[in-house]
């Protein structure tokens, strides 16, 4: 929900006329904040900015666009507002939609080394000998998602 707040607000900042600073600057600032969550450098107090900031938006803006357009982010806040809470306070992502915040990893039960992920990553990310457990460096994992993909024995889960 995070990401999808995001993404409306995405074409706001595009249709913007910019004739009035709330929704011309307004929203911007609005979609970077966004934005910083998504990429887990969000803080709890943030959450409080995004609900002041639309709502002076919403109340200052000159016409319906501008108006508008803080609807999604309030309204998801509102109802998802745990998705929210997971983002800024356990940097997660519950709907796995913040590339930022996801892990992938190798559950060492299943994994019986068949070396097919380490094949195909294409960072070198994934390192284990053959029929020995794999492992995923996280400081390397550009978290494509194609060793998720590969892995036959549900042994790469997302966390
Ligand atoms: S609220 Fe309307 S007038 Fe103001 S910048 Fe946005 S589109 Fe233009
Ligand atoms: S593809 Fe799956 S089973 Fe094979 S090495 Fe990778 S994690 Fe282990
Ligand atoms: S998600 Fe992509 S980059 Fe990360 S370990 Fe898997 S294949 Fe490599």
């Amino acid at each position: 929900m995070v990401s999808m707040a995001k993404f409306f607000l995405e074409f706001t900042v595009e249709e913007s006329c910019g004739k009035c600073a709330p929704c011309r600057i307004g929203n911007k600032r609005l979609h970077e904040l966004l934005g910083q969550i998504c990429e887990g450098k969000g803080k709890l107090e943030d959450l409080d900015r995004l609900k002041n900031m639309s709502l002076v938006i919403k109340d200052t803006s000159l016409c319906g666009l501008g108006q508008t357009s803080p609807n999604p982010v309030l309204s998801m806040m509102e109802n998802f507002r745990e998705e929210y809470l997971a983002h800024v306070n356990d940097k997660k992502c519950p709907a796995g939609q913040c590339k930022s915040l996801m892990k992938y990893i190798i559950n060492a039960e299943n994994c019986v080394g068949c070396t097919a992920c380490a094949r195909v990553c294409p960072v070198n990310a994934i390192t284990g000998e053959r029929k020995e457990v794999h492992l995923i460096n996280q400081e390397i994992c550009i978290k494509c998602g194609a060793c998720f993909e590969k892995c036959k024995f549900d042994a790469i889960y997302i966390s």
